[in-house]
């Protein structure tokens, strides 16, 4: 893990780009719980926030517009998230069976509760801002991080555990190459201006 004060600075720039992309809520559960807020941006694990700055700050020279619907979140805030979401949601207690027929009544840790985590949306939204994003990813490994569940939540960001923290290659003073735009879309289908 990059630590010192260069990987510090490297983070409070980070933290500050997330925080200057437009934030709202996903509108996908019951509540709006405001995990979009600077506090849950704040709360971000410094190593995760600063390759999803840098990510963000790519893709959206690339390709245009991203809005982030959820970063950090307490448990409180997890359990309110899951309120109307379909589908499993981890913070809601369910129950798991044991050997012997036992069942015990567990709750799961979701990844935005340890501050791995952002929810984000490419443009409008749609299937192919989407898919456009995450092949970003894909094409960019250099940035470090991954959207684990495709599909199944398309807008779930996670690090990419082996190049977060093991190996950061973007050495001081090295040319960086331009990243790679996706293929399946040029820009984000927003109508408002990009700047
Ligand atoms: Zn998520």
């Amino acid at each position: 893990m990059t630590s010192g004060p260069r990987a510090s600075a490297e983070a409070q720039q980070a933290v500050d780009f997330l925080k200057g992309l437009p934030r709202e809520w996903s509108g996908t559960s019951d509540h709006d719980c405001k995990t979009y807020e600077d506090k849950n941006i704040d709360n971000l694990s410094r190593s995760f926030a600063t390759s999803a700055g840098e990510f963000l700050k790519a893709f959206v020279a690339v390709h245009g517009a991203v809005t982030i619907t959820s970063a950090y979140r307490s448990a409180q805030e997890q359990e309110c998230v899951c309120v109307g979401e379909k589908g499993p949601c981890a913070g809601r207690p369910h129950v798991k069976k044991m050997k012997k027929g036992k069942r015990i009544v567990v709750r799961s840790i979701s990844h935005h509760q340890l501050g791995i985590a952002l929810d984000v949306r490419p443009g409008t939204g749609s299937e192919y801002e989407f898919i456009c994003l995450q092949e970003f990813a894909q094409f960019n490994p250099q940035f470090g991080v991954r959207f684990p569940f495709g599909k199944r939540d398309y807008p779930h960001m996670e690090p990419a555990v082996l190049k977060t923290f093991i190996t950061r290659p973007a050495a001081l003073g090295a040319p960086r190459a331009a990243p790679a735009p996706c293929k399946i879309l040029k820009m984000m289908l927003t109508d408002e201006p990009v700047d």
